[in-house]
């Protein structure tokens, strides 16, 4: 049962080489009478920027850190190959917390989410239809309440949850702006994605001129993926009544100390509502929002793009390259297609 293990905590960026591939773990592929666990084939690996948090030691992050020595834990697709659970069977497909490893032991099997769509890429279920797309959904419709022709800007915007973002304003009729870190990525956002128009805020030497240039009105809706220098521009451009939502600051993560925010004095004097949140609060509406995207999807009404590496030793480069903007859309590790 290949593994990919964490050697020790991380300081700083994360690298390939703190993390090894472990060729002599075996797994039995019958879990024991009575187990109340499921064991299962992982399909597909998901990178997620959150996963940085639980590679340090420090418990400020808010789920717990990895294990050094043990595999990396994270969001993927898998096959159920035994279950001791009477939710699930063998043959199931699930999506949700399993390992970087080949077979896994799914000890809290409530926890998993069947799979009951699968005439859409399986892979999708790391993405739009999982743990991203829930976070672009939650984090739109339900902290920023977007109305018509309001004002939208969102960071990392090609990314996992930024495409999606991007679409969702568009067919809430917001006029919505992406920023990323690539010309190819721009492309994308807009020939692809739809967004209105695009930049690339490495080029950019001014990003307060910037979002002036773009957003001459204001910002109504700015969906927060970064933080830092970009979050503190946007504050100086947000219009009265404006909302953040507060997804992620992907730009501080690898800070020893954060960056200090200026121009918070903002919110008060525009009447600015900032919310964070995390997905898993919002898990419940998972229902709700396969109602709503499934038909989406099928209609090429929403797209999404993927930057899927094949085996599972590809999965330390992957995860690292997310710091450096390697991926373009979201980073899917292929395990097994089957
Ligand atoms: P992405 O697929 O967007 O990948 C990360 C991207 O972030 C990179 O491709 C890169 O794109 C950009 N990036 C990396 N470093 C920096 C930096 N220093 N400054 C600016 N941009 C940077 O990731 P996701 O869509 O999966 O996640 C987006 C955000 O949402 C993250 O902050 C993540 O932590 C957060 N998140 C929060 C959740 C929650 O529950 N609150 C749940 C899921 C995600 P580029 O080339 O454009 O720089």
């Amino acid at each position: 049962n290949k593994q990919i293990v964490l050697k020790h905590y991380v300081n700083g960026f994360p690298k390939e080489s703190h993390m090894l591939i472990n060729d002599s773990a075996t797994i039995n592929l019958k879990l024991p009478e009575g187990s109340n666990a499921v064991l299962v084939k992982n399909l597909y690996l998901s990178c997620d920027p959150y996963m940085r948090g639980r590679m340090s030691e420090s418990k400020e992050s808010y789920v717990d850190s990895f294990t050094p020595g043990s595999p990396i834990t994270g969001y993927g697709v898998a096959k159920v190959i035994d279950s001791g659970h009477s939710n699930f069977k063998k043959g199931d497909l699930v999506w949700g917390g399993t390992g970087w490893e080949e077979y896994s032991i799914i000890n809290a099997p409530e926890t998993l989410f069947k799979i009951e769509h699968t005439d859409v890429p399986l892979s999708y279920y790391t993405g739009i239809l999982g743990m991203p797309g829930m976070t672009a959904y939650a984090g739109f419709y339900e902290i920023c309440a977007p109305e018509k022709g309001e004002y939208v800007f969102v960071s990392a915007a090609s990314g996992a949850v930024g495409q999606l973002v991007g679409q969702f304003a568009k067919l809430s009729g917001c006029y919505v702006v992406g920023s990323a870190g690539t010309k190819e990525k721009v492309d994308l956002l807009k020939n692809k994605f739809g967004y209105d128009e695009a930049f690339n805020y490495k080029e950019e030497q001014d990003l307060d001129a910037t979002l002036k240039r773009y957003f001459p009105n204001g910002i109504d809706i700015y969906f927060e993926n970064v933080g830092g220098k970009m979050l503190e521009a946007v504050l100086s451009n947000m219009r009265v009544n404006g909302r953040i939502s507060a997804c992620g600051m992907i730009s501080q993560y690898n800070l020893e100390q954060g960056d200090g925010v200026r121009n918070l004095f903002h919110i008060i004097t525009k009447s600015i509502r900032m919310q964070g949140f995390i997905v898993t609060q919002y898990y419940h509406l998972y229902p709700k929002y396969m109602e709503m995207i499934i038909p989406l999807i099928k209609q090429g009404k929403i797209c999404y793009i993927e930057d899927t590496v094949e085996e599972l030793e590809s999965a330390p480069a992957a995860l690292v390259g997310l710091f450096s903007g390697r991926n373009v859309g979201k980073q899917v590790v292929v395990v097994a297609r089957e």
